[in-house]
């Protein structure tokens, strides 16, 4: 359960499947702080990806994002850069990080790969 968002806002934009197990408590805690410390709208733009939405995206084959349960989203707020929310997010307690400027936009991926512990993994994108 989250606070400020509902697992419709995860299903893959292909098909609007979620995994058998929805999406990983641990995420949608996490997803709750960081809405809490943007302060403004918070949009997923991605959350499950079935495995072949991920290959059309070109995903790697064990995305978080492909999880059972889901453990990856990607975010962008309205009114906060990707680096301040990145920052946000890592203050947050999130596991893996990515800072994405590409063509397909601009935004922030999180996930909680090893349950909110142990060391954080960064990544830049797009530049
Ligand atoms: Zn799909
Ligand atoms: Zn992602």
């Amino acid at each position: 359960m989250s606070k400020w968002f509902d697992e419709s806002e995860f299903v893959c934009k292909c098909c609007g499947q979620l995994p058998p197990n929805g999406i990983d408590q641990n995420l949608l805690n996490l997803l709750d702080d960081i809405r809490e410390a943007v302060g403004t709208s918070l949009t997923v733009n991605c959350g499950y990806r079935c495995a072949q939405h991920n290959a059309e995206v070109g995903g790697v084959p064990d995305s978080q994002h492909n999880g059972n349960p889901c453990t990856a989203a990607d975010i962008d707020a309205t009114d906060v850069g990707v680096e301040e929310l990145a920052q946000l997010a890592e203050t947050a307690g999130a596991d893996g990080v990515g800072r994405y400027f590409g063509e397909a936009g601009t935004f922030c991926h999180i996930d909680v790969r090893s349950g909110r512990i142990g060391d954080t993994v960064r990544w830049t994108e797009g530049i």
